[in-house]
């Protein structure tokens, strides 16, 4: 495509042109460029974030093609075209690029799955086709077109996911992706807010079938198939399906008239679905049951995400060993570029596969992209990668298979480590090698979560309110660097810690944004100053330390004063303020940065006025302050709760702490937060007891009947609580919720899974979508608070990411 077609194309107007540019590749992140030829930017508006404050940036990267939407400046040497929506633009690119192949194309939608299924196919199906596919989840109205745009004449297969979370939504990605198969995987609960009805959303999502031949469909969802029946062409077959379990593994799977049997690996019900989808979608495509059940059984567990794991030496691995093509690649550089935890870099990357690349071509790219992303050491694996070495400028290391490279001598010592290969590499044995060992229990903390949370509460924000995120106590369970720094990623203003050594820590971990320390101690007053920490100054005794500890000095750090308006906790009462203004007026060393105060009801519309008078005192309070200052310092008072119901309070700054981590206080606002964190672990072994034994210490776990008992690796030091005990608590094996039998022991808990099928290693979730943290906090009469930030530190966490 040229450059001067976009006009006509887009209907915009070029602005400027300098010459005929080809253009190759599009983007629309500068963070993701490397230099490179044949670039176009899309300069595209946000939530948070203009594309237009970054047109010299992706200039300086290479880019010399824009697409903007109102004046930039930009050298002469650029081309410019202006449209109304840029993102726009970007779609209609897209889709004339996809007019231009006639191979089929297989679109999947529905409310979840979609990832699953679509990396799942691609795993049946990549032994004889060539497949281009979206990369993760890249199913929104800009992922569609990122993805379609890397359709190649050399590719015989597409998969592309799409995914709406509002009206007219779907229309645009139809147009986009043109599929010529579909699957509609089901439809739940997942992402309400946009619509009115279940059927309503079905309808919606049933317009990316508009014109494809075939679509597939589980016949337990009525509104899909009504959907579909009002929404898709005469020509278009509807193939709904429905199953039937057998013995063992076994189903049976009736396909119109047809019958097919299989044997799944996977017994919960999600997986089940998944799979029977894409095995009719083979069906469909003129595939034997004989190799269909050969497929199926080489079928992995999809991991959804990029997964960081705490390594051995003060490391870090990302886990991406199931994907390896050029995208995706771009994709994990990205997050590895955005953790600043450790500086030194390394990527293990095996043999890329269906690229559409030459090989000397793709191997080049590789090398600009380690250079670009300034990783420290390249390890390339497979006899490919191996030719190419005399491409690399990074420093690197070859080997010629996996179990060469595992028979080295490699070390990791404080870096952070990206593997990524293709499935036949086995790079989950590369990531088994480095992951830090601890027991079989890990808080999974879902960083995209956190980010839609996080995007869900700035959206409440005037735009010229600043935002302090809490991450005291271990930020709320969650782990400290991880959560920081993709804070300070997203430009949050400010951070909260408790104490001094947790932001001692974040400094250190290469948090540079302004932190505020609330509980300062006299003899960390030091440390303040070395790591550029602001603290939190509540009485006029801890004031007059601060000031003798610094009076030698010419510089002391900023101070946010406490007053105290009704929580009666920490701060400055009204009396004190007289005080606090003479010492203020007579020291202009001391630097007041901010004035808060922290509110004690705002989750509950019956102390409304007493937020009220709250309010009212801190803007007096504060008022008296700012009357002998001669600069305006910050003012704030929200918590989550009052970000939510107080909007006229928000003032200069919030605090935003519970509900970045997925909980509200406040109930209607929690259902629109994501789940961030998933407490799993696996069970240890499974025994069958007679009736009359008992199990535990104590013996208060009593067999009325013979029971199935499974064991698992969590006790109360890793912060599983013995009140769950004697079946107060539950923990949810294979898609079910089993109670604890006996008493919770230091590392260990027993379940009842009498009547079920459990094996050894099999996955237990201690929390996450279901049970709830709620739930648990419910079950033993607190709040989830006090479970999230119980979980003891010898718990590994482990980040992903999409
Ligand atoms: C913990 C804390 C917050 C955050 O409270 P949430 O209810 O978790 O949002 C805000 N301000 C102060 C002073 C805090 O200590």
């Amino acid at each position: 495509m040229k450059f001067s077609e976009l006009e006509k194309l887009c209907k915009g107007k070029i602005q400027q042109q300098a010459n005929e540019a080809e253009i190759k590749e599009l983007v629309t992140d500068t963070r993701n460029i490397s230099i490179r030829a044949g670039l176009l930017f899309f300069a595209i508006e946000g939530i948070n974030h203009d594309g237009h404050e970054f047109v010299t940036e992706a200039y300086e990267k290479g880019a010399r093609c824009f697409v903007v939407e109102r004046e930039v400046s930009l050298p002469d040497d650029a081309n410019v075209l202006e449209v109304r929506q840029s993102l726009l633009a970007l779609q209609m690119i897209a889709r004339a690029h996809r007019l231009q192949f006639d191979y089929p194309v297989i679109g999947v939608t529905g409310s979840n799955g979609k990832t699953i299924v679509k990396e799942w196919l691609t795993q049946l199906l990549d032994y004889k086709y060539s497949i281009v596919k979206s990369p993760k989840s890249y199913n929104s109205q800009l992922g569609v077109p990122l993805s379609v745009w890397q359709m190649t004449a050399q590719h015989n297969l597409g998969i592309f996911e799409a995914g709406i979370s509002e009206r007219s939504e779907m229309e645009r990605l139809e147009r986009i992706i043109q599929p010529t198969l579909g699957i509609f995987t089901n439809i739940g609960e997942a992402h309400n807010a946009g619509f009115e009805s279940l059927q309503q959303k079905a309808d919606e999502k049933a317009k990316l079938f508009a014109s494809c031949q075939k679509v597939i469909f589980s016949s337990e969802y009525p509104e899909i198939r009504r959907a579909l029946e009002a929404t898709v062409s005469e020509e278009t077959e509807l193939i709904a399906w429905s199953f039937e379990k057998l013995e063992g593994h076994q189903f049976k799977v009736l396909v119109g008239e047809t019958e097919l049997v299989l044997k799944l690996k996977f017994s919960d019900p999600a997986s089940v679905e998944n799979a029977i989808h894409c095995v009719v979608m083979l069906y469909v495509l003129g595939f034997g049951m004989d190799v269909i059940q050969s497929r199926v059984d080489t079928l992995n567990s999809v991991k959804m995400r990029l997964e960081m794991k705490q390594a051995v030496n003060r490391s870090y691995v990302i886990d991406d060993t199931y994907n390896n093509d050029l995208h995706g690649l771009e994709v994990a550089l990205d997050f590895l570029h955005r953790q600043n935890q450790k500086k030194k870099k390394t990527v293990i990357l095996s043999d890329l596969y269906q690229t559409g690349l030459s090989g000397e071509a793709l191997y080049a790219r590789i090398d600009d992209l380690m250079r670009n992303q300034q990783i420290s050491r390249f390890i390339g694996v497979g006899m490919e990668i191996s030719k190419a070495r005399g491409l690399f400028h990074t420093k690197a290391e070859f080997y010629d298979s996996t179990d060469d490279f595992l028979s080295s001598d490699f070390s990791i010592q404080d870096e952070i480590v990206l593997v990524k290969g293709a499935r036949d590499f086995q790079f989950e044995r590369v990531v088994q090698k480095l992951e830090y060992k601890a027991h079989g229990t890990i808080l999974e903390i879902n960083m995209e979560s956190l980010t839609n949370n996080l995007n869900y509460y700035r959206a409440k924000l005037r735009p010229e309110v600043k935002l302090m995120v809490m991450v005291k106590a271990f930020a709320y369970g969650g782990g400290n660097f991880e959560i920081a720094n993709l804070l300070q990623f997203h430009k949050v203003d400010y951070l909260g810690v408790a104490y001094a050594d947790e932001a001692v820590e974040l400094r250190r971990g290469g948090i540079h944004i302004p932190i505020m320390v609330m509980n300062p101690s006299s003899d960390s007053f030091r440390l303040l100053k070395e790591y550029n920490l602001e603290p939190e100054i509540y009485s006029l005794d801890q004031l007059l330390d601060f000031m003798d500890f610094f009076e030698a000095e010419d510089h002391m750090p900023p101070i946010h004063i406490k007053l105290e308006t009704g929580m009666n906790r920490l701060g400055f009462k009204a009396n004190e303020l007289k005080r606090l203004t003479e010492i203020l007026t007579l020291n202009k060393k001391l630097k007041v940065r901010s004035v808060f105060s922290h509110l004690a009801g705002s989750e509950d519309p019956r102390h409304e006025d007493y937020t009220k008078q709250q309010a009212q005192k801190f803007e007096s309070m504060s008022e008296e302050i700012f009357k002998v200052l001669w600069y305006k310092p910050l003012r704030h008072l929200c918590n989550t709760a009052g970000i939510d119901n107080y909007p006229n309070y928000h003032y200069d700054m919030v605090r935003l702490g519970i509900g970045l981590y997925g909980f509200d206080p406040v109930m209607d606002e929690e259902k629109k937060l994501s789940t961030v964190g998933t407490l799993k672990t696996h069970v240890s072994q499974v025994k069958a007891i007679n009736k009359g034994e008992t199990v535990g210490y104590g013996r208060l776990g009593f067999a009325q009947r013979d029971m199935k008992i499974a064991t698992v690796p969590i006790g109360y030091a890793d912060g599983y609580l013995r009140a769950f005990g004697n079946g107060v608590g539950k923990m949810n094996v294979g898609g079910k919720l089993v109670p604890t039998v006996g008493n919770i022991c230091m590392d260990m808990t027993m379940l009842d899974v009498t009547d079920m099928e459990v094996r050894s290693g099999e996955e237990v979730v201690i929390f996450g979508e279901n049970p709830s943290i709620h739930d648990l906090a419910s079950w033993i009469h607190t709040i989830p608070y006090e479970i999230l930030t119980n979980i003891s530190q010898r718990v590994k966490r482990t980040y992903i990411s999409g």
